[in-house]
């Protein structure tokens, strides 16, 4: 049975109650923990995991690692810090607030970048992107002549600083993968298929297909920067950094 991603729906909750469904020690002597439901972020869309403990009435197990398997089952690896959990037992999620903001951060500035490129009409098509505080780029195909790179640079982060400073909320839209291009300028083709199609409609009616977590009013996000554009071979990378994260 598919986990219910509690994230998807709000990405404010860091604490809910859920039912075990399963507990197996794995190869590697870590055990994993499936749950009916979860509010903890399995690492996906270019976002890194969550951590945190999950308590029961006399266990406390301490989640290291998330993943989303293709079935739509998290699995949340870790170990007990003390007890187990009886199969059905209710237990209590919370996430580490603290680097869930911080990927949350990450992840809604690279958005920002996918933005400004819209916005100054480049005719890049987006890729892919990494949202982790020791690597944050966004990729795009396209051409740039590397003589026209400082300029496109600074007018990227110009205008994510723009539209930090006029800021908004983003609202989240539940929308079959087959309607997305009318809310979205880019569908990718490889949308995943194992959890709820989800679009988060940035200011502006910017409509983005993730599954992440993202800061809800862009104020949020912070000051961001753009270090570095380059192209190589048809692929254009843009590194962006957050200030006191990266
Ligand atoms: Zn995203």
């Amino acid at each position: 049975m598919a986990t219910k991603l509690l994230y998807l729906e709000d990405f404010g909750v860091m604490a809910a109650a859920a039912h075990v469904l399963a507990v197996e020690t794995q190869e590697d002597g870590r055990v994993s923990v499936v749950l009916d439901a979860t509010c903890f972020y399995p690492r996906g869309g270019g976002q890194d995991w969550d951590t945190g403990v999950v308590q029961g009435a006399d266990a406390e197990f301490v989640v290291e690692e998330v993943r989303l398997d293709e079935q739509g089952v998290v699995r949340h690896i870790g170990r007990f810090a003390h007890g187990t959990f009886a199969a059905s037992a209710t237990v209590a999620c919370q996430v580490n607030e603290a680097r869930r903001a911080i990927n949350t951060r990450l992840h809604s500035a690279g958005h920002l970048v996918d933005m400004a490129v819209d916005r100054l009409g480049l005719p890049w098509t987006p890729s892919r992107g990494a949202h982790y505080p020791h690597m944050s780029f966004v990729e795009y195909g396209g051409k740039l002549d590397p003589a026209q790179a400082e300029t496109v640079r600074a007018e990227i982060e110009q205008v994510v600083q723009k539209i930090i400073a006029a800021g908004g909320e983003n609202e989240i839209r539940f929308i079959p993968v087959e309607h997305m291009h009318t809310v979205c300028r880019h569908v990718p083709e490889n949308i995943p298929r194992n959890k709820p199609a989800r679009v988060v409609i940035y200011p502006g009616n910017f409509g983005i297909p993730c599954g992440g977590t993202h800061v809800k009013n862009l104020a949020g996000i912070g000051t961001v920067t753009i270090p570095k554009v380059k192209s190589k071979k048809g692929v254009i990378k843009v590194s962006y950094a957050v200030a006191g994260i990266n």
